[in-house]
């Protein structure tokens, strides 16, 4: 039957009802799923290199026959090593602890191996490729025979001619190896025979002539039946024509999606802010000191929409420390002079509250009534908030989820600045909106720099505003790696720092010894390690007490964790704000927003084990004052440091620049991991990779605001009709992302 890219998978020849449930939980239901399960990478079996003529050291592709296979048991393991032929030439394959491989391999066999080339280790030199990947291509009793059923026969030249002789796509097996990377090319292979000559395109002709898009069946075609010629390197980077095609594709399609959340939103009713004379001198009485220029610059972008009747959807990112909570403040002050009421949310009752005490210091001198409310007020407190809030006497609302979650009603909201989002996930934000009358403006605040093509996408139905520029009077963070053999000098220098009247963080991965056991049950405990963890570490709770009763016991110290309750928090917190306080023992509790200028100084124990944003986040609560400040990554002198923390504790020692850092980051963890998961928010994309396909990206976001502008003539309206027609249909399976209008 002629397939048409939304056949369901079970009507490919071969694939079948049972298969096709299978192929479900990889996602794959239609012929076109099947079509972007794309190679991961290719082998040139063009060019099979001979036995002969391979070398230790290289990566090789090799065709060749079984000869002998065996297992045998060493001390330590059991192994299984299978000797290929080509004439006299021969190459081992070993595999540790290979005994599921006991019944594969049958001398006459006919495999293909791709591997690295090593010297070998047993028996009379030669050759040998350890843990290869590998494919049988033909069975002994196959190779050649004449046959009684000319149907398989014919079935066997074909697949034979898609294994050898040519550049070969190797997929991810799945289905516990029952699907074999060989099964998906020949599935694939007969689908793309069997593909209707017409299938769909809906990118707009122009848009495809002006970005030079090859023909999307070819595309198919070519990405996973590479012609020969092509460049082996283009394949392997996903740089040909084909990948172009499809990646460009799904690009445009996201960003096409994207710009029409933005147009539908531009087109609502929201609210036209005025800012005469009283309000603009307003915004500047309240402040402590003069604005930077990235902060004017950040609130004119702000003001711009405020004044502008569509509805403010707007991100404002910014490093740790630039002083983006002035420019909430400024954005809340334009709103509650135009009579609104203003929210302020923030991730922890730590920070919901610092901006409260911070609001409070410099608002209410100028009459404006500010109000905390979080979950941890009795109910009596929370009820008269919230009818504060009900009857508009409260101009400012600070808070934590509570505000989400306790019903709260506001007389009249003009105004919702969310601090640090990705801690709530993206669809909360618009919770908090619906409550008021008229659709307030929304502004977005975040400390992690987002690399650009991570804004693109996630936040590609946001404006943004970025701050640049650190406010005046900082010196940069002077940054070292030492092991804690030296934790002795560190504690020393710690000392001088506070003798000379500052304050220092102590910052430990884990709150208590016992926390990470029941991670690893059959680790046994260290008793040469008191006071840490079975998997070694040293722990906030056990160092806290060494700290203050061994190495600084004249010194005033705190403890600040998690398990802490909010009204613990935040005694000691307001204690080390004070000053009462000189040094804080902390676990990662601290690293957001928290403010305190005169502490200059932060030790990080087994920097080896923090995430990269999470040590630059860490390191921004210090360097905010005058005072030169130092941050001290130790690392554990009895832990084998991996290469990746090893790249991550010198990108800290290297740069303060948080778009460095987050560009870092993005690469080491992959774009799934950068916000934690998907939950966040994160399209699927299925062929495109941000990080590999930022230039495309670009291009597929130009051409996108181009056709939701409109005005391009040489798209026609059936074209445009093509392009909504293919988004809703998959805009929510493809992309995993809400409706679009
Ligand atoms: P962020 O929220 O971006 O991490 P904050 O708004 O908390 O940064 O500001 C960090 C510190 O810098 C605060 O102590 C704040 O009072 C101070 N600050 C902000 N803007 C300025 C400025 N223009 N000049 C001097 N100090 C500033
Ligand atoms: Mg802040």
């Amino acid at each position: 039957m002629v397939l048409e890219l939304n056949t369901p998978v079970m009507y490919v020849k071969g694939i079948g009802p049972r298969l096709a449930e299978l192929l479900k939980a990889k996602g794959i239901d239609t012929v076109e799923d099947l079509l972007y399960y794309l190679p991961f990478r290719y082998e040139d079996r063009l060019n099979a290199r001979t036995i002969a003529e391979l070398k230790a050291g290289e990566m090789a592709s090799v065709i060749a026959e079984v000869r002998t296979a065996m297992l045998f048991r060493t001390k330590r393991m059991p192994i299984f090593e299978v000797t290929f032929g080509q004439g006299r030439s021969t190459l081992k394959g070993v595999w540790f602890h290979g005994t599921y491989l006991k019944d594969k391999f049958k001398p006459g066999q006919l495999v293909a191996l791709y591997g690295k080339v090593d010297k070998s280790t047993r028996g009379r030199g030669g050759l040998q490729v350890i843990q290869p990947q590998y494919e049988i291509l033909a069975e002994p009793q196959e190779a050649g025979s004449g046959t009684e059923d000319t149907e398989k026969e014919a079935d066997r030249k074909v697949e034979e001619s898609l294994e050898i002789g040519r550049i070969v796509p190797i997929y991810e097996s799945a289905a516990n190896q029952k699907l074999t990377s060989r099964w998906f090319r020949n599935a694939i292979y007969r689908a793309l025979q069997n593909l209707s000559n017409e299938i769909l395109d809906g990118v707009p002709r122009a848009i495809a002539e002006r970005v030079s898009l090859i023909d999307r069946r070819e595309a198919f075609e070519k990405v996973h039946f590479p012609p020969a010629g092509e460049s082996f390197a283009d394949l392997q980077s996903a740089r040909t024509p084909a990948h172009f095609r499809l990646i460009f594709e799904e690009l445009f399609f996201l960003e096409v999606g994207l710009e029409l959340k933005r147009k539908k939103l531009r087109a609502r009713q929201g609210i036209s802010f005025k800012l005469d004379q009283p309000v603009r001198a307003a915004i500047k009485k309240f402040l402590p000191f003069h604005p930077t220029t990235a902060q004017k610059r950040v609130l004119k972008e702000i003001a711009d929409d405020m004044l502008h009747p569509a509805p403010m959807r707007r991100l404002l990112q910014g490093d740790v420390g630039s002083g983006k909570t002035i420019v909430a403040l400024q954005a809340a002050v334009i709103a509650i002079e135009n009579g609104y009421q203003a929210a302020l949310m923030a991730p922890t009752e730590i920070l919901a509250t610092q901006h409260y005490l911070a609001a409070r210091r410099m608002l209410e001198p100028c009459g404006y009534r500010v109000v905390l409310l979080t979950g941890s007020l009795d109910q009596d407190r929370k009820r008269q908030i919230r009818r504060h809030i009900a009857q508009g006497n409260a101009q400012l609302v600070i808070g934590t989820h509570a505000l989400i979650e306790e019903k709260v009603e506001f007389a009249k909201i003009g105004l919702v600045v969310v601090d640090e989002q990705h801690r709530f996930g993206v669809m909360q934000r618009f919770k908090l909106m619906k409550k008021g009358a008229a659709e307030p403006d929304v502004l977005v605040m975040t400390a992690t720099p987002i690399p650009r093509t991570l804004a693109l996408t996630l936040y590609g139905d946001l404006d943004t505003s970025t701050l640049d520029e650190l406010p005046p009077g900082r010196t940069p963070i002077t940054t070292r790696r030492v092991t804690d053999e030296r934790a002795e000098e560190v504690w020393a220098f710690v000392r001088k720092q506070i003798k000379a009247g500052h304050q220092a963080y102590v910052v430990y991965p884990v709150i208590e010894a016992a926390e990470d056991e029941s991670e690893w049950p059959g680790m046994e405990a260290d008793p040469t390690k008191k006071g840490r963890s079975k998997m070694g570490l040293k722990a906030a709770v056990a160092m806290y007490d060494e700290l203050r009763k061994k190495i600084f016991p004249d010194l005033r110290i705190g403890l600040l964790h998690g398990k802490l309750d909010s009204e613990e928090k935040e005694a000691i917190m307001r204690r080390f704000q004070r000053g009462e306080l000189d040094l804080l023992v902390s676990t990662t509790v601290i690293e957001v927003g928290v403010d305190v200028a005169n502490a200059n100084i932060m030790v990080v124990e087994h920097a080896e084990r923090f995430g990269l944003a999470q040590m630059h986040q860490l390191r921004g609560r210090i360097g905010r004052g005058a005072a030169k400040s130092y941050c001290i990554l130790m690392t554990d002198a009895t832990a084998k440091v991996s290469e990746e923390a090893e790249r991550r504790l010198d990108e800290m020692v290297r740069t303060q620049n948080g778009f460095e850092i987050a560009e870092l980051d993005l690469e080491l963890r992959g774009p799934g991991e950068f916000f934690g998961t998907r939950q966040a928010g994160m399209p699927e994309l299925r062929v495109a990779n941000l990080l590999r396909d930022r230039k495309i990206l670009e291009i597929a976001k130009r051409e996108a605001s181009a056709v939701v502008a409109g005005g391009d003539s040489a798209i026609t309206q059936q074209e445009m009709s093509a392009v909504m027609e293919h988004l809703k249909k998959h805009w929510q399976r493809r992309y995993g992302l809400v409706e679009v209008g």
